[in-house]
């Protein structure tokens, strides 16, 4: 209910991590949940890898960085909400995080931001320098003679099951969730939502949380939405009858990364590729450029089945920081989007505070400057 006691009915386009997560916490406050999505393949969110640890970073920009911490801290909350609902199959485990570089300068520099950014970040739990032997007993594939800095509150998470959860607990809560594709128009300065058969959807909020895809359905209102595709190619291995669920995330300094589950998998992560438009294909090079980097810092996995390449368009937007909040020039319509390369981090939190702002609470964390136009 807002605050004036009534309940509203949301539409929510999209149920990646920033539309599940909206919806999740807008039913959690009671009000009516129609969530739609089309389930394109080349959702980031079912490629995402999964690695929640904001404290190592190298991107500075201070509202940005804001939302990242903040979105880290708020998974202990988010973990335990959904826990309390039933929902425990949610692929999250704080296996903490390695950072390595063999560029010193690099490995120091990481060491000081780390120290700086944890100082008031109890939930980063415990830092320490650890030698190469120590290193590679938590993560054994790990090149010889890199020393770590070990964050034990890294986290990673299974995004897919993470998303549904969110999904499945909104719908307990009397949400409805449904598989297609809307189109949006406009009228006398409201949005109208429009589902594959030209029903309209009867809604008094629409929400896009549309990820890549955002820019097509808001053009018919006349609306340029800066964000685009950045096309992910991201490896899994497995190295079958090795125990990989406590594994930490390696982070080493570059745009490359590796995680581990439970089922003997490690996941090598990833290309990074600008406008590449909706390109579904698993390249040659893109297999070659993260193999490649993987097996440098990892020489140790190059015995590992190769048994998946997942493909998925992160909402890059212009600008690093995600954009939240209403559309103006529209009473009803409402955004969540460019997420990017941190959304798994920062979907949930960004969910909320959107939610907040949406039924008329005071988001946790001032929304302003992430405004759509801002
Ligand atoms: C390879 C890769 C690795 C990543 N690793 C990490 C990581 O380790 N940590 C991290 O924090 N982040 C990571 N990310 C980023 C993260 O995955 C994304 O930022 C996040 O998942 C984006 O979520 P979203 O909900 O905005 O978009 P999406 O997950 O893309 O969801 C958007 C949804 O909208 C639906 N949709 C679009 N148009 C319509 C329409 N007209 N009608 C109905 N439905 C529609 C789509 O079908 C889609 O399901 C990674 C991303 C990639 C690609």
């Amino acid at each position: 209910m807002n605050q004036n006691g009534s309940t509203m009915k949301f539409l929510i386009i999209g149920a990646g991590m920033f539309g599940a997560s909206t919806a999740y916490d807008v039913a959690c406050r009671g009000h009516q949940v129609e969530i739609v999505d089309e389930v394109h393949p080349g959702k980031a969110t079912l490629a995402g890898a999964g690695i929640v640890c904001p404290w190592a970073t190298r991107l500075t920009d201070p509202d940005w960085y804001a939302m990242y911490a903040a979105g880290a801290r708020y998974y202990g909350e988010l973990i335990a909400g959904l826990e309390a609902r039933g929902e425990t199959d949610l692929g999250y485990r704080r296996v903490g995080a390695l950072v390595v570089s063999e560029n010193p300068a690099e490995f120091a520099a990481a060491g000081e931001r780390i120290a700086a950014r944890t100082a008031d970040a109890p939930e980063a739990g415990e830092i320490r320098r650890l030698g190469s032997t120590e290193a590679r007993a938590l993560f054994p594939p790990l090149r010889e003679g890199l020393e770590a800095i070990h964050i034990a509150g890294g986290a990673r998470v299974d995004a897919r099951r993470l998303s549904a959860a969110m999904v499945r607990a909104a719908v307990t809560m009397g949400a409805r969730y449904r598989n297609d594709y809307i189109t949006l128009s406009t009228h006398g300065g409201r949005a109208r939502a429009l589902d594959s058969t030209g029903r309209e959807i009867a809604a008094d909020e629409i929400v896009v949380c549309a990820g890549a895809w955002a820019a097509q359905i808001l053009r018919p209102l006349g609306l340029m939405h800066p964000v685009k595709p950045q096309k992910g190619q991201i490896v899994h291995l497995r190295l079958a009858g090795t125990a990989t669920a406590n594994w930490p995330v390696l982070l080493p300094m570059n745009s490359y990364y590796m995680l581990a589950f439970d089922d003997s998998r490690i996941v090598v992560g990833a290309t990074r590729e600008d406008d590449s438009g909706f390109d579904y294909r698993v390249t040659a090079e893109g297999q070659f450029e993260v193999l490649g980097a993987g097996l440098d810092i990892a020489p140790g996995l190059a015995d590992a089945e190769l048994i998946e390449t997942r493909i998925g368009f992160r909402p890059a937007a212009s600008s690093v920081r995600p954009i939240i909040g209403r559309v103006p020039g529209f009473d009803n319509l409402a955004l969540g989007n460019g997420l990017g390369a941190g959304g798994i981090s920062i979907g949930p939190f960004a969910g909320r505070l959107l939610a907040q702002s949406l039924v008329g609470e005071k988001p946790e964390l001032p929304i302003e400057a992430y405004a759509p136009g801002a």
